[in-house]
């Protein structure tokens, strides 16, 4: 005989005791704003010890734990050893500092919990308002359409898709890309992202099919090579078919020549995609937005909130100019999924016929919030002033003989090193080292072959006095281990 199922969940996973349960939220809210506010004064990054990373190798809990020690674990054992790129001098890879107001943001969007891969609710309406803002600010037509996604490698991924589509016909869906029988290429400069490169395969097309453009003293894309490289292609029986600009190259800050890119896309009837990561964004600054002159005529862009935009991770966002293509490369018709005339499933298009995702949390409240609540212009001063950065730090390295610049600053990444007489590892150490102090975290790369230090500026906490103590530390550590290491 089955028991009668008692009138209040036993299973409810839902507070016992609402009050002090509350009490504990505010206190973790509270733990968290001191950690946003004490931040500069915290070491940017401290190594994990041993110790602490014994903790995570601990089963499966089959057994409850009180919420009050599940904090107490994060505040020790966690908070303490994140990346820190909320420091105003981390300046390591391209990473967003965030805001309070988008960690709020995230709490209501997590306490709404909302499925925002369709259906008639307004969650799907904010995420289309901030679509119609990128419309706004990229200068695309109201037929474009966008989403947001984890990032700009998954941005890129799914733009090549749509291009794919572009190129062959929705029936690519269905019959592969074998049966066409076109041979595609696409292009990108040699100093466009690696998620460029990945996409190609895993769209199944596969990396060789990428053409890597040299680029000139700046950085940026020689078009007359791309130009020549297409011809060469056509004439050897290759089907061009997606070209990439970069908007902001993750080395350097470059940006790419855009309306000579669409002129040529334009005349060759090839698809042109923008990378702009990082860099698509600084349209919201007035002295920034010429450098983006073209990026209007793109057919796709991809971008990501969660660097200048300072919106917390993750926040990644795609916009097809053709929003009708978009949809044809990924709605699925199953019934499911099937649209109503009234009711929860009415609305027309949703998120989910737009990107690889059905089931999808509500990014886009903590881009709605951060941007109502800075408006764009004030994004855009961030943007700028951390270009002014970069170039003070630029003049101040060019002034001291110690120190040589690698790459013109163009944006808000400054390539330089500690001269040395085997200046590869001793830069690499003084990166290491600067990391390890917890003063400062930039990275490294390579630049045509020398080994750079890489500080770049994107948190719209730093500031001039933060440069002065990258330098000071990078000089003493490049003279301590040039002394010791002759
Ligand atoms: C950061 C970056 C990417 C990758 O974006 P994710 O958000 O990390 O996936 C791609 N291209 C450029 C130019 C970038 O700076």
């Amino acid at each position: 005989m089955n028991t009668p199922l008692p009138d209040n969940s036993p299973d409810s996973l839902d507070p016992p005791d609402w009050d002090a349960f509350g009490s504990l939220a505010h206190q973790m809210l509270n733990d968290m704003l001191d950690y946003c506010h004490t931040l500069p004064e915290r070491p940017v990054w401290q190594p994990a010890p041993e110790s602490v990373r014994t903790c995570f190798r601990e089963g499966l809990p089959r057994h409850p734990t009180d919420l009050a020690a599940v904090h107490h674990d994060f505040l020790q054992n966690i908070l303490p050893y994140a990346v820190g790129n909320g420091h105003p001098r981390f300046m390591g890879w391209v990473h967003g500092g965030g805001t309070p107001v988008g960690m709020l943001a995230e709490m209501l969007a997590a306490g709404l919990n909302a499925n925002v891969g369709g259906r008639n609710q307004i969650p799907v309406a904010v995420e289309w308002q901030v679509v119609a803002w990128m419309r706004e600010l990229f200068g695309f037509p109201d037929t474009a359409s966008g989403l947001f996604v984890t990032g700009t490698s998954s941005a890129n991924h799914q733009a090549l898709l749509v291009a794919r589509t572009a190129a062959l016909g929705v029936e690519v869906r269905r019959q592969g890309l074998g049966t066409a029988g076109q041979r595609l290429t696409a292009y990108a400069s040699a100093e466009s992202h690696v998620s460029v490169v990945s996409a190609l395969d895993y769209a199944g097309i596969g990396t060789d099919a990428l053409r890597t453009i040299p680029v000139n003293a700046r950085y940026e894309l020689d078009v007359a090579a791309l130009a020549a490289a297409i011809s060469r292609d056509r004439a050897a029986g290759y089907t061009p078919f997606w070209i990439v600009g970069t908007a902001g190259s993750v080395n350097v800050g470059a940006v790419d020549d855009l309306n000579a890119i669409a002129d040529l896309a334009e005349r060759e009837q090839v698809w042109f995609h923008i990378d702009g990561a990082y860099g698509a964004l600084a349209l919201m600054a007035a002295d920034l937005a010429p450098r983006l002159r073209g990026i209007e005529r793109a057919d796709s862009i991809a971008c990501d909130f969660h660097k200048w935009g300072q919106v917390p991770y993750d926040a990644g966002f795609l916009m097809i100019r053709d929003g009708a293509l978009h949809q044809a490369t990924f709605a699925a018709p199953v019934a499911y999924l099937n649209r109503q005339a009234r009711g929860l499933a009415s609305g027309g298009v949703w998120p989910c016929d737009l990107g690889i995702d059905l089931s999808r949390g509500f990014r886009a409240l903590k881009a709605w919030f951060t941007l109502r609540v800075y408006g764009s212009d004030r994004l855009g001063e961030v943007m700028s002033t951390t270009c002014r950065l970069a170039a003070y730090l630029g003049e101040r390295i060019e002034a001291e003989p110690r120190l040589e610049l690698l790459a013109p600053v163009m944006l808000n990444i400054v390539c330089f090193r500690y001269r040395a007489t085997d200046p590869d590892p001793i830069n690499a150490a003084i990166v290491m080292d600067l990391q390890e102090s917890g003063i400062a975290a930039p990275s490294t790369t390579l630049l045509q072959g020398r080994l750079a230090i890489r500080a770049a500026l994107v948190n719209h906490r730093t500031t001039q006095a933060d440069m002065d103590i990258l330098l000071a530390a990078t000089l003493a550590i490049g003279t301590r281990l040039t002394c010791t290491n002759p």
